[in-house]
């Protein structure tokens, strides 16, 4: 159905009197932005009424499929084995797909991974894969799903063809302050997860002041969005609300990242992200219906999760060999008095490390970043190092993230809820 300038603003019309659209409306608005016959202007002033008027349920599913039948889409129909994939809502050394998906993969699940590259001050998994030298991430949808039979697990760049809708909207969003809105995000995430095709899918939540969700009530509405949305979609969902206010792991930046995944990978450290990644894979197999086949620490531990990286790597023609994993800092941020860090905020964090990317070559871009030497609730001396600085960072801006105070701040739960 084709609106026509009237139509398209009566849409917009009924959406700003908090009106409920029905779906051939919805479908009608977003195949005609995607054809070009309706512009930036008008979609920018729905994507304000939404924000500001809210969408009932049937409303965010009928954009969520709109958004994501505007493209390709993967069948999996037919498929051996439990096919799963998952995704973030976005953080700040958020490392946790390169762990998380070949722990799920040791274990028996299909993880068919579809991820993206940075969007504002968040990392993007993309982005980290490819510091591995001769990594593709462009699969076409053939070689994607063959080689998901094959090695168990793939993690390929959302293409241009696979919900271009979202593409294009998330982008009109970020020009037009319409990215926090609840059913707008929920149909941007799942949109890419309908169209990518599994049918159990876990999505990672992150809640705090480096994530889009704030509080803990902000991130339950959308968890629960997502799953009634994902419901109506005959989509298994399962959601798990993870702490954002603290980078997640110690490395913030493309190949450092890259970096400390490998070392989890590896068992040689045991810290945050091991602990998110290993959650993140149980809720995996458990949505899979893998659960009690084996377990994610045990994979991590013996190896094997290593092994279906280092697999998944080669496939996608990647030398794991030929990554440096050598980083020489280029300054350090020292602790100005004794007592204890109170806040790190990622957010801050997170900005000052894409922009930075935003100003370096592309090779530099990759390998600038941070890693933090402490964490919130440590205790510090004055002129110890709180974080090394790699590439063009400003030292002091840094520093003015790294909160010292003298009351030692009780240590959150990484996982706060699972839904
Ligand atoms: N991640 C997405 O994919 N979409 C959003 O709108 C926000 C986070």
């Amino acid at each position: 159905m084709s609106l026509g300038p009237a139509g398209v603003r009566a849409i917009i019309d009924k959406k700003r009197r908090g009106g409920t659209l029905e779906r051939d409306e919805i479908e009608a608005l977003v195949n005609g932005y995607v054809s070009g016959e309706i512009d930036d202007a008008p979609m920018a002033a729905w994507l304000m009424a939404v924000c500001l008027t809210g969408m009932t349920l049937d409303e965010t599913a009928h954009l969520t499929r709109a958004m994501a039948m505007s493209g390709d889409t993967i069948d999996w129909a037919g498929a051996a084995g439990p096919i799963v994939d998952k995704h973030s809502t976005g953080g700040v050394g958020d490392a946790v797909t390169l762990v998380a998906v070949p722990l799920a993969a040791a274990c028996g699940a299909k993880v068919a991974k579809l991820s993206g590259r940075a969007l504002g001050h968040t990392g993007g998994t993309i982005d980290k894969l490819e510091c591995i030298p001769g990594l593709r991430t462009e699969l076409s949808i053939h070689e994607f799903r063959a080689q998901v039979m094959r090695v168990g697990c793939a993690v390929a760049a959302a293409t241009a063809r696979l919900a271009p809708a979202d593409k294009m909207m998330y982008a009109l969003r970020d020009r037009t302050a319409t990215v926090a809105s609840v059913p707008l995000i929920a149909a941007s995430v799942l949109s890419k997860k309908v169209a990518g095709g599994a049918p159990a899918i876990v999505l990672d939540v992150k809640v705090g002041a480096g994530a889009f969700m704030r509080t803990l009530d902000e991130g339950r509405a959308l968890a629960e969005t997502m799953i009634a949305v994902g419901s109506r979609l005959d989509r298994r969902v399962r959601v798990l609300l993870t702490a954002m206010d603290e980078p997640l792991a110690d490395s913030i930046g493309d190949a450092l990242e890259l970096e400390e995944a490998l070392r989890t990978l590896e068992g040689r450290c045991n810290g945050r992200l091991a602990d998110v990644a290993a959650s993140v894979a149980g809720a995996m197999l458990q949505v899979a219906g893998l659960r009690g086949i084996r377990g994610p620490a045990d994979a991590l531990r013996s190896g094997a999760a290593l092994r279906s990286f280092s697999e998944m790597v080669a496939a996608q023609n990647g030398r794991l060999a030929d990554f440096d994993r050598r980083f020489s800092p280029s300054s350090e941020v020292r602790a100005r008095a004794d007592g204890y860090v109170e806040r790190i905020d990622a957010g801050a964090l997170g900005e000052i490390v894409a922009r930075a990317k935003d100003t370096g070559s592309e090779s530099d871009a990759r390998r600038l970043g941070l890693r933090l030497a402490k964490r919130v609730g440590d205790a510090v001396s004055r002129g110890e190092t709180l974080a090394a600085c790699f590439g063009a960072l400003d030292p002091k801006d840094v520093a003015e993230a790294l909160v010292i105070g003298p009351q030692r701040a009780e240590p959150r739960p990484l996982v706060l809820a699972t839904l």
